[in-house]
Order: structure tokens, then C-alpha cells, then sequence
């Protein structure tokens, strides 16, 4: 007899498997179906080569929520870091390289002036970053039609602007709406530094340096900061461990999970769901339906045009959700040697994004879908920390390489291999006889990102993070508060508010709210 259900989540993503814990916790009946074989979806270890594991999507651990993490136990369920707060190194070509741990940064041309405002900017952004968090733990509130709950949150909102006082509530509001190019130029001399910390507004998204809403790219960056992590950090046995350990959580509270188990559609009634059907034909009913896939997967493919109303499919439709980022993968035979960076250092997070305007024009040819000859990069090599990853004495490296269009008008069928040379190239540039080292490459391409992890458009946080899709904004107007349109399904992955990386407060959030409604009770 089929096992009846109060809830199903569509996808073992990280988002999901949180979500369907937290309700399994609070005594719901919750079955997880995810396409893949594997759970944690962007979030996932792979071989790519005999021997030569990598994490597949997201290679760094920068913002574990740590309620989530200690609300579910990760670490008795197995999640241990392989290596834990890394310093930041940004390379420079001739190997004159500057080190960024936290607010201290050194070497290269780094000037005293620039040692003392980088003390001083981290603090202003931590204080910006602490508004925005506090932001992030709850649903996003109304801004009418609110209960109580919105009211309060609202007022918390805006009491904690107020309690940022005059000086910084000013600053604030005019660097908010201006661009990291322009607040990093107007404090910082190095061109290098400038660079490197420009990345961080700006990575995974379809966005450079001069592009508004970089400045709250940067601070969504610091929320890791603020929960405590100095620095990216590799969890053991890959970015899959992660997901491994929540779905352990999950089951312990009595969540089922079921993988090979596409949802084709989101079966509805009179506008409200009834149920899913999977690839198999096999139909599975329940009262309250979560997808953790993107909204445009959502409502698009899942529930169907046809089933929403056209204004709602109309902003679905608008949601800003372009890829520019490829994922690149080498196995190597030794280590490589990056100019100017010891042995010591090899093991931390290495960036390629020389100064503000490199940054720039290299987004500029994308953004007519035409190849970046010049990328930027963030480059890991996480076998140096862990074993596990790769065959002795040898290993892997997992770079992000910023702008790669999702739509390439030559198509990507064409200009894959062209694209791989021009990475191996710049890398050979910094890594003098990397190439000769290389046993396995592996490059995935925006569509190859959409294809194996079933995000539209290969976004990284199933949707631009700007000021036009946060918060209240989050997901499309009709669904910001995880609920949407179609009675009894809800949202619970990155596109819903709080959004992408792996974070975990997506997941938490939906399933809080679903528990505070009622609903599946
Ligand atoms: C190349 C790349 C690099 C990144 N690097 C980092 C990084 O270093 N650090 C970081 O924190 N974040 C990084 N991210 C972002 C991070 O991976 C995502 O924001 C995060 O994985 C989102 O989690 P999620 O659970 O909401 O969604 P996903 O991880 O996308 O999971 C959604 C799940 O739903 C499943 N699914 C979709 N449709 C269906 C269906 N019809 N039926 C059943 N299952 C379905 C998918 O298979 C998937 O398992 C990166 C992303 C990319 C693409």
C-alpha cells in the first residue's frame, strides 16, 4: 500500500532536505524526491575522473546558517571540515601577491592607509551585514496586507536602521545604491586588492564591479563573517558531505527520501495542489507540496503555465536569472606552483581578478553573449586539505570562472574547447607548467550547469540577488512569503528569500512558515 504523506519536497537539495527536516522534526509526514542520484544538489561530490573527486557546483563553504547547523545536529551526522576559515590570496602576474584573512590584509603593495581602512571598512560592512541578517532569519515581512507578524518584523527592520545612527544610515543608503567599483575606488590605492574584493559582490552573479547592487552582493558575502567563519572553509569528502549529513538529519526525524525520482508535474485542482507525478507515471498525493527547484522550474515547467494566472506568470517569467559562471575541474599529476605563493599557502582560496577594470571588461563581451578571452577566477585546491579527493600524490583543482554566458551566440557546443584553452591559458599564466601537470580536465558550462543540477539558466542563486529580488521582492511578487499563488504549494529553495548559497535559511524559513500556518498539521 503507498505511504501516505502530509508533505512532499521536490528536490534533495540542501534547501529542500533542511526543509524536510525541520518538519519532520515537528511530527510531519515528509517524503523528499529529488531527480538525481545523489542528495545536496548544487551542493554535491562527483568523480569527474578515475580517482579524482570534486565538488561538482559549490566548492567553498562560506555561510553555513549555524542555528541551522546546530538545530539539526550536522556535525554528529557527519559533517566535518576538511580545513576551516582560508585566507584569501589574490594572485598578481608576477607573483607580487596580496594575502586577505578576514579585516588584515599584507603583501604586495598593500600601504599602511590601505591596512588601516581595510579595519575600518570591514566594520562599517560587518554593521550593514548585521541589518541585513537580522532580515534573514524570519520570512520577509509584507509591506501591506501584513499581520502582526510582518508589522514587527518591519518595525525590527527599522529599528535597526535607526540604530545604525545618522553617520552610517547615510552611508548606507548612498553606497547601497551605488557600486562596489565607486566604494572600493573612493577608500582603497592597490589595484590588486580592490580586484579580489570586488569578486565578492559580485561572484555567481550577471554583474561587475560598476554594476548597481554589488554593494549588497559584498554584504550578502559577510553574512558568513557575521556567523562567525574568518574564511571559506572545505568540508571533508567534499561540498556532497554536506548534503550527506542533512539528509541523515532528516531521516533521523522521519523523513523518507526517494532519488531517481524526477517530479514532472506539480498536479493541481480548482488552484490547489493535489499531489506530484514523477517521470515513472507514479503519482504521489499530499495536502502541502515544497519545491526546492528554482521558480522558473516551478511554475514553468512543474505546474504549468496554463495553471497561473498571467500577471504572476508574467513576473515568473522576469525573474533575473542569467548565468555567467562556468565550474572547472583539473586533475593533476603534482602539485602546481603559483608564482609567488609558497607551499604553505597553496591550500587557501586563490583569486584571479587583478583589479577592477580587468573585472569589468571582462564581463563586457558576455553581456552580448559573446566568450570572455580574459575570465576571472576563484580557484580551491581541496585535495591538499583532504585525501579522499584524489589519488596519492596527486590532485584536484576546482575553480569558478566568472563570465561565461549562459546564452553564447557562436553556441557552447562550438566554443566549449576554445573556452577550456583560454582558462588553462590564464592559469598556465599564473601557474607556470600547470598544463604539463594536467591528467583530467573537466569544464562545465552554464547549460552543463542547468542540465545536471536543474537550475534555469545555470544561476547560481536561482536568481539575481538585487535590491529588485530580495526580500519582499524574493521569489516574484505572489509567492515572497514561501506560499504562492497555487494553495498549498510553497517555495523552499535559493529563489525564495533569504536566496542562494548554501546557507540552509531558505529551507528553514519555508518550513517554518508551513508549520506556523498550519498547514499539513
Ligand atoms: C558553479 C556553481 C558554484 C557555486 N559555488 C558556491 C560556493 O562555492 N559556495 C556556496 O555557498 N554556494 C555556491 N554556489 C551556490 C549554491 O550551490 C546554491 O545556491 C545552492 O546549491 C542552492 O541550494 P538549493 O538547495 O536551494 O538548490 P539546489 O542545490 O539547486 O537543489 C535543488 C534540487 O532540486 C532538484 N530538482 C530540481 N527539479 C526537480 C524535479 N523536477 N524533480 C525532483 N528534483 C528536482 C535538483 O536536482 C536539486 O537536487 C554555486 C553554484 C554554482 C552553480
Amino acid at each position: 500500500m503507498t505511504k501516505q504523506y502530509d508533505v512532499v519536497v521536490i528536490g534533495g537539495g540542501h534547501n529542500g532536505l533542511v526543509c524536510g527536516a525541520y518538519l519532520g522534526r515537528n511530527g510531519r509526514k515528509v517524503l523528499v524526491v529529488e531527480a538525481e542520484s545523489h542528495l545536496g544538489g548544487a551542493s554535491k561530490t562527483r568523480e569527474f575522473s578515475e580517482g579524482f573527486k570534486v565538488s561538482a557546483g559549490a566548492h567553498l563553504l562560506t555561510m553555513l546558517n549555524p542555528e541551522v547547523r546546530k538545530d539539526l545536529r550536522l556535525d554528529e551526522h557527519g559533517l566535518k571540515m576538511a580545513a576551516k576559515d582560508l585566507k584569501t590570496i589574490a594572485l598578481a602576474a608576477d607573483g607580487n601577491n596580496i594575502t586577505i584573512d578576514g579585516d588584515s590584509i599584507s603583501g604586495g603593495d598593500i600601504s599602511a592607509k590601505d591596512q588601516a581602512t581595510m579595519k575600518n571598512f570591514h566594520k562599517t560592512m560587518m554593521r550593514f551585514t548585521k541589518l541585513l541578517a537580522s532580515a534573514f532569519r524570519n520570512r520577509p515581512p509584507k509591506l501591506v496586507e501584513g499581520d502582526w507578524h510582518d508589522r514587527i518584523n518591519l518595525m525590527k527592520l527599522g529599528l535597526g536602521m535607526r540604530m545604525l545612527g545618522r553617520e552610517d544610515m547615510r552611508e548606507l543608503m548612498r553606497v547601497g545604491l551605488i557600486n562596489v567599483y565607486d566604494v572600493l575606488h573612493e577608500r582603497f590605492d592597490s589595484e590588486l586588492l580592490k580586484g579580489a574584493l570586488s569578486l565578492d559582490g559580485l561572484l555567481g552573479s550577471h554583474m561587475a564591479p560598476r554594476s548597481p547592487n554589488t554593494v549588497l552582493g559584498y554584504l550578502y558575502r559577510r553574512l558568513g563573517d557575521l556567523w562567525g567563519y574568518r574564511g571559506p572553509s572545505l568540508p571533508e569528502g567534499g561540498m556532497g558531505a554536506v548534503g550527506e549529513a542533512i539528509a541523515s538529519a532528516a531521516k533521523s526525524m522521519g523523513v523518507d527520501i526517494r532519488t531517481n525520482s524526477a517530479v514532472v508535474s506539480i498536479n493541481t485542482d480548482a488552484g490547489r495542489a493535489t499531489g506530484v507525478t514523477l517521470a515513472s507515471g507514479e503519482v504521489i498525493e499530499a495536502r502541502i507540496i515544497i519545491s526546492n527547484a528554482d521558480p522558473k522550474n516551478t511554475f514553468q515547467k512543474l505546474v504549468g503555465i496554463r495553471n497561473i494566472e498571467t500577471d504572476f506568470a508574467r513576473r515568473v517569467e522576469n525573474i533575473r536569472m542569467k548565468g555567467n559562471v562556468a565550474k572547472f575541474h583539473l586533475a593533476l599529476d603534482s602539485l602546481p606552483e603559483f608564482k609567488g605563493v609558497s607551499s604553505s599557502e597553496l591550500g587557501q582560496r586563490l583569486v584571479i581578478a587583478p583589479d577592477m577594470d580587468y573585472v569589468e571588461r571582462a564581463f563586457n563581451p558576455t553581456k552580448y553573449g559573446e566568450l570572455c578571452t580574459t575570465p576571472v577566477m576563484e580557484i580551491v585546491i581541496p585535495s591538499i586539505h583532504d585525501r579522499s579527493l584524489a589519488p596519492d600524490g596527486k590532485h584536484v583543482l576546482s575553480a569558478v570562472v566568472q563570465y561565461a554566458p549562459y546564452t553564447l551566440k557562436a553556441g557552447w557546443e562550438n566554443e566549449k574547447e576554445h573556452f577550456k584553452q583560454i582558462v588553462i591559458d590564464l592559469l598556465e599564466q599564473y601557474a607556470p607548467g600547470i598544463q604539463s601537470k594536467v591528467v583530467a580536465s573537466e569544464l562545465l558550462t552554464p547549460e552543463d550547469i542547468e542540465s545536471e543540477f536543474h537550475i534555469s539558466g545555470g544561476h547560481w542563486h536561482h536568481g539575481e540577488i538585487s535590491f529588485d529580488q530580495i526580500l519582499m521582492m524574493r521569489g516574484a511578487y505572489g509567492s515572497t512569503q514561501y506560499g504562492t499563488p497555487v494553495d498549498g504549494l510553497y517555495l523552499c529553495g535559493a529563489g525564495a528569500h533569504p536566496g542562494g548559497n548554501v546557507m540552509g535559511l531558505a529551507g528553514r524559513n519555508a518550513a517554518k512558515e508551513v508549520i506556523k500556518r498550519g498547514a499539513a498539521a
